[in-house]
């Protein structure tokens, strides 16, 4: 039985953790307690064994000190009640060279299948592979089926997020005003190219088109010193850029503690939002971590729910 933190609580249907909120009267010093949705903005769930090939697997296997098995939506839907985890934000992937083959028709049919739980669905498509002219048709088809996001990979699909002949794409996502997430991290898998793992290229893309909603995933490249000062700056000085902390390295308890601790030491709790990369992580070790982080109680609200929320649109979900 895993231990989970005292602010986080189940009571019954009701997922999410606590927050106290002080009263107006403060000669009474009332205290309301409060209960937040958690939010997980980085998820992938697969249909099939087909959609993460076994040489992926075989790698994920020798860096996680988890397994959970082919993980489908009804998997992590099984680990977001465990953690306490009201909601999660799903992502396809087109990077089926890379070992990732989760297409937008399978994420717009899961967010269906369980809107109560998945909120938002992204959708990908490979602007190299197929052309951008093709990639924004099948931003279009995936926007029809319900999907309000976009996940580009540099590293797998080889591009740097400013290359002009993409912003015809990002201006689709400006259109719609859906967001674009951008995995730089460093990756193992096969075909990546490590010289598009970097902020500057985003940086660039957030100050021409200030618009565009972005969403640095993974905590940037590295979360620690100097990569997290880029972060820091990317962040603080671009209104429309936000990041999520999943998969820090190393990928273990540890390195989710090193990443929360860098977001309450450049108090960045305005920028960044509570995300786990399932399979990659357990969402019940983030809770945990947070626990053990002396983060305020708006903090917490912001990280864990309320930036997401307005990022991805779903305002309307706030309590
Ligand atoms: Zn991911």
């Amino acid at each position: 039985m895993e231990q989970v933190p005292t602010f986080f609580s189940y009571f019954g249907v009701k997922r999410g953790f606590f927050f106290k909120r002080e009263g107006k009267d403060e000669s009474k010093r009332e205290v309301l307690e409060m209960i937040q949705p958690i939010v997980d903005v980085h998820c992938h769930v697969v249909g099939n064994e087909k959609m993460m090939s076994q040489e992926l697997r075989a790698i994920f296997a020798k860096l996680l000190s988890w397994d959970c098995g082919t993980p489908t939506p009804e998997v992590l839907i099984e680990q977001m009640d465990k953690a306490g985890v009201q909601f999660a934000v799903l992502q396809a992937y087109d990077i089926k060279e890379a070992g990732m083959d989760i297409p937008n028709a399978f994420v717009a049919e899961t967010i269906k299948k369980y809107p109560d739980r998945f909120i938002c669905g992204y959708a990908s498509t490979d602007p190299i592979k197929r052309g951008v002219r093709n990639a924004i048709a099948m931003l279009q088809e995936a926007y029809e089926m319900g999907l309000r996001g976009l996940k580009l990979h540099p590293l797998a699909m080889q591009f740097s997020p400013n290359d002009k002949k993409l912003y015809p794409l990002y201006k689709k996502c400006i259109e719609y005003n859906i967001p674009v997430g951008f995995h730089i991290q460093p990756a193992p898998i096969p075909g990546v190219r490590l010289k598009f793992c970097n902020i500057v290229p985003i940086d660039e893309l957030a100050h021409d088109l200030p618009e565009l909603k972005i969403q640095i995933c993974h905590f940037g490249k590295y979360p620690m010193p100097p990569d997290v000062f880029d972060l820091m700056c990317c962040l603080m000085s671009k209104r429309n850029v936000f990041t999520d902390t999943s998969a820090p390295m190393p990928m273990t308890k540890e390195g989710i503690l090193n990443t929360l601790g860098w977001i309450k030491k450049l108090n960045l709790g305005d920028k960044s939002m509570f995300g786990t990369d399932f399979p990659i992580q357990p969402q019940s070790w983030w809770v945990e971590c947070m626990e053990k982080v002396d983060f305020t109680e708006g903090e917490k609200s912001k990280i864990m729910c309320s930036n997401a929320l307005k990022f991805i649109g779903r305002e309307d979900l706030l309590q």
